[in-house]
């Protein structure tokens, strides 16, 4: 892998954007850290320092957390029309769109994923979902209801923002999963505290500036960089933070969680996951063969929802994993910059670390290397998509999430559909499962049998702003997308007259 011609991929205005002093947006005004701190933040592909941006604590917390009471109080926020709101969130989703070429870039180098999927796969997610959720700002209604002891009563709902919302965000998707929280709490009428994870913060950086020239009243949105256990521990205990939307591992979730207890604060979780891929006899091996590979390796497998475990049919599951291995061979490896590449590195070298140890640990305990399984290079966090055939639910490998592109390949003869959903869902997870099959019976079936948030027949990680995402069992509380993300940023207020 040659990556001496990165530096003269990086545009002028991504370039002149990473030379800026860094800074917190907190009640309409970039200001340092009150401490001062500071910390680096790298490019994976390379391992070179990419920007420095300021370290918030909860002092900062603090002051971004009044900042944002003051705008839900106060000013012209709270007194905006649904239709304005609307309006101005709209603007900033046209805007996203003009800007998607800067914005991708940044998101490339900072996180890891190759370039055309930045563009076309991440900044598209992102402005649907601002388009989409725009709408919802001037159709939150109540409800009318029809009280049982009946009487000269008039009775009826209110849906109503819930109030100061601290937002904190993992490193894989910065924008698509931003999106997915920051546009309902807009659209609900909330304000925000945004906290992106420590590994890549830079986009949306870039974002607050685009909100700030967007028009949205200073401290509606409050960016504060930071790391988990300062700044986005401060939020979630934080005892003005009326709710808080947590998406990352799982057990960071427990810890917000217990956090925030304090104040009985609302919460959306969005958790780590083991999703099963099971394939029946009869499916189109053409297109399940990408469908898996691409569930498995895309980003680096670095996904919530990656498909990670295979439940074959003995009957195809070598023609399955050779065709798996051969696509997941074909993955040019490079700087997500450079024109060709399909597989960027990890993000961290912790990350390449823990994934490694996983494939060797899987070894060790009697899995079969079937591909894969070295790192690529020595610069940067690469790693070779990975399948690790005959291994069972014992193995660390198949019950711990690695978050890389790591495949577990189980196979099955028995055709009771029980057994087979029994092996699926024998996990503490429940985010993401798909059905290989052309029996559309059967697809149905296992559909309702599997425990998950989101269910994909012969295809997987599909997601789109209309349809709701989140997690069953240990994956998650709450649902994102769809009406279901203005339900988690609202409160419903029963009013009930006597006439
Ligand atoms: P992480 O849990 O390490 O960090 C997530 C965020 O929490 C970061 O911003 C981090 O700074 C912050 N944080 C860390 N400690 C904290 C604390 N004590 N209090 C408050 N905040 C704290 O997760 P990650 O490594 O950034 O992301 C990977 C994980 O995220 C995986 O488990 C993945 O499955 C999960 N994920 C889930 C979804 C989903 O929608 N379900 C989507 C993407 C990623």
């Amino acid at each position: 892998m040659d990556l001496s011609n990165v530096p003269s991929l990086i545009s002028h205005s991504v370039s002149r954007f990473l030379a800026q002093k860094h800074k917190l947006h907190i009640g309409g005004e970039w200001v340092d850290a009150q401490s001062g701190a500071t910390f680096p933040v790298e490019d994976p592909a390379t391992g070179l320092q990419l920007a420095i941006v300021p370290a918030a604590d909860k002092a900062d917390v603090d002051k971004a957390v009044a900042a944002a009471r003051k705008a839900f109080e106060s000013g012209p926020w709270p007194k905006m029309s649904p239709i304005e709101r609307g309006k101005l969130i709209t603007r900033l989703a046209f805007r996203i769109e003009e800007l998607a070429d800067e914005l991708a870039e940044i998101e490339a180098i900072d996180g890891g994923k190759p370039l055309p999927f930045a563009r076309h796969s991440d900044m598209v997610q992102t402005s649907v979902t601002y388009h989409y959720m725009a709408g919802w700002a001037s159709k939150l209604n109540g409800e009318q209801i029809q009280l049982t002891g009946g009487g000269d009563f008039h009775a009826y709902t209110l849906r109503q923002p819930i109030g100061v919302a601290g937002l904190i965000l993992p490193w894989n998707f910065p924008q698509i999963l931003l999106s997915y929280k920051l546009a309902p709490a807009l659209a609900a009428g909330c304000t925000v505290v945004i906290k992106p994870a420590e590994q890549t913060p830079l986009s949306t950086i870039r974002l607050m500036q685009i909100i700030e020239e967007v028009g949205f009243p200073p401290g509606v949105v409050n960016l504060v960089t930071g790391m988990g256990e300062t700044a986005g521990a401060a939020i979630a205990e934080h005892m003005d933070v009326d709710k808080v939307a947590f998406t990352g591992s799982t057990e960071v979730g427990k810890i917000v969680a217990r956090a925030a207890l304090g104040n009985m604060k609302r919460l959306t979780l969005e958790l780590g996951g083991k999703s099963p891929m099971i394939v029946f006899p009869d499916a189109d091996l053409e297109r399940t063969i990408p469908g898996i590979a691409g569930a498995g390796f895309y980003h680096q497998g670095q996904v919530c929802t990656a498909g990670t475990r295979i439940y074959a049919h003995k009957s195809i599951h070598d023609r399955l994993l050779d065709g798996i291995a051969e696509h997941g061979a074909k993955m040019t490896p490079g700087h997500p910059l450079q024109p060709g590449t399909l597989l960027g590195p990890l993000i961290s070298n912790e990350q390449l670390q823990r994934v490694s140890g996983f494939v060797d640990e899987g070894r060790k305990a009697g899995a079969d290397l079937w591909s894969g399984g070295k790192r690529i290079g020595n610069a940067g966090y690469f790693i070779e998509p990975t399948i690790l055939a005959n291994t069972n639910h014992s193995m660390s490998v198949v019950k711990e999430e690695i978050f890389g592109p790591v495949l577990c390949a189980m196979s099955f003869e028995d055709d009771d559909l029980d057994t087979i959903a029994k092996a699926a869902n024998d996990t503490p997870y429940g985010l993401g499962a798909s059905i290989w099959t052309t029996n559309l019976s059967i697809a149905h079936k296992m559909s309702s049998r599997v425990k998950a948030g989101n269910v994909w027949i012969n295809t997987h990680s599909a997601f789109d702003s209309a349809l709701p995402f989140g997690g069953a069992k240990q994956s998650g509380w709450g649902r994102e997308c769809g009406f279901e993300a203005m339900r988690a940023y609202t409160e419903i207020k029963a009013v009930c007259a006597a006439l």
